[in-house]
């Protein structure tokens, strides 16, 4: 029964140091959140002792009564959620889920379309070194000059090298995507269509952004980000695919699923349900919108600063530094002086290396979560406005950066 602080007083320390971090800073990285403590309860549980390799009824271990309730409730939940027909809850990673969903679809060597890392797209959907660039054959599609994905050049591309599997989703892309058309050119073609919705689950969940289950074969998603679970991955499906998904997951992919997280994810799916989560992804939605518009104010603009597609429809922007002297890496270590945490990201035909970039990630999910209204985020946004600017006054910005943090206590009873 020994206390964490008792018998490892250096993770624990660390782990603190963490808490006060998130606590005392802004944090603005579009793919992370802050999970209920709900969910972090369910998380650090006895579930994670309990190995259970196999699905709900039908383990090839003992003592699977309790999980299998879970299981199931999250199951349930996720199907429910986003009307599927069929859930794996399994997926211990987003990364994973998309390599079990290509195992289950594709053999070595098959062809598959994804959106160019550099115009953002994931890793996972076709980058050379990633496993789906070097199991498969990747044609990479493209945004166009407007910031947009060409869909011209998605169809042009599907038609002449005969794909098995387009995969639609991004992790950098501030807009929305056109399923039905993406599912269009997949039947065209006789190809699967894949659709990877980590990124925008939650909006989805609150019927906020597009749903592409009733459009996809396949859909993936992380649990951790907009969505606000735990660390993890889930796959949907038509039930007709339910078999080979199941199987590519266990034992295609993975070994024992982890039952802790599995139960976080069900409690998350419980929240997502719920009108306080559609009110948070309300105003992560306007605090994007609100982010890009005030980073196109006439100062800021004459700075070199300014959005990729002009603005967003999710919760992310894409700041676009070709035209300022500051760069990718620069602007994101300005932030962190200042108490805000981005992350750089290359953008389109970007003429600085992948290490340094052109361009923010900046993303509202986290700050919604802290309970940041309009107000607070036109004042976030006013303040990367001034840090991007040529002459910044470090100083004054922090403690601005520190009054909306006082504002809006985060995890208060964690505190020791
Ligand atoms: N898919 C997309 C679109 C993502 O943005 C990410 C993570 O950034 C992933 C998959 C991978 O998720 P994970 O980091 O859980 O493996």
């Amino acid at each position: 029964n020994t206390s964490l602080h008792e018998l490892d007083p250096d993770v624990a320390a660390a782990v603190d140091a963490e808490l006060h971090r998130q606590q005392s800073t802004l944090e603005m990285i579009a793919s992370e959140n802050f999970a209920p403590v709900a969910v972090m309860e369910a998380q650090g549980s006895v579930l994670t002792n309990k190995y259970a390799e196999g699905y709900p009824g039908r383990r090839y271990y003992g003592g699977c009564e309790h999980v299998d309730v879970i299981e199931q409730i999250a199951i349930d939940r996720v199907k429910a959620l986003f009307g599927a027909e069929h859930a794996n809850v399994q997926p211990h990673s987003g990364a994973q889920a998309n390599a079990a969903a290509m195992f289950a679809l594709l053999k070595p060597g098959d062809t598959i379309m994804g959106l160019n890392l550099a115009h953002g797209g994931h890793l996972t959907h076709g980058m050379k070194i990633n496993f789906s660039g070097k199991l498969y054959d990747v044609v990479a599609y493209h945004v166009g000059d407007d910031g947009r994905v060409d869909m011209a050049e998605v169809e042009r591309l599907a038609k002449e090298k005969q794909p098995k599997l387009i995969v639609a989703g991004w992790s950098a892309y501030p807009r929305q995507l056109d399923f039905a058309a993406f599912r269009r050119i997949a039947d065209e073609v006789g190809a699967y269509l894949m659709v990877d919705m980590a990124h925008f689950a939650g909006l989805v969940a609150a019927g906020l952004h597009p749903n592409p289950v009733p459009h996809a074969h396949v859909v993936t998603t992380t649990t951790h980000k907009t969505l606000g679970g735990p660390r993890g991955g889930v796959i949907l499906s038509t039930a007709e695919l339910a078999k080979k998904i199941n199987s590519a997951v266990f034992p295609g992919q993975q070994g024992g699923p982890l039952e802790h997280v599995i139960a976080a994810k069900a409690v998350a799916f419980k929240v997502a349900a719920g009108e306080e989560f559609a009110d948070r992804q309300r105003r992560t939605l306007e605090g994007a919108r609100i982010l890009a518009e005030r980073l196109v104010r006439d100062d800021t603009r004459a700075a070199g600063v300014s959005v990729l597609s002009g603005g967003t429809d999710v919760h992310l922007v894409l700041v676009d530094l070709r035209d300022s002297e500051l760069d990718g890496q620069q602007a994101e270590d300005r932030l962190h002086e200042v108490g805000i945490t981005v992350n750089r990201n290359a953008v389109p035909n970007d003429p600085r290396p992948p290490m340094v970039t052109s361009g923010l990630r900046i993303g509202t999910p986290a700050l919604a979560t802290r309970g940041f209204t309009a107000e607070d985020f036109t004042e976030v946004a006013d303040v990367i406005a001034e840090a991007l600017k040529p002459s910044y006054e470090a100083s004054a910005l922090s403690a601005r950066v520190k009054a909306l943090a006082d504002k809006h206590p985060l995890y208060p009873g964690l505190n020791k």
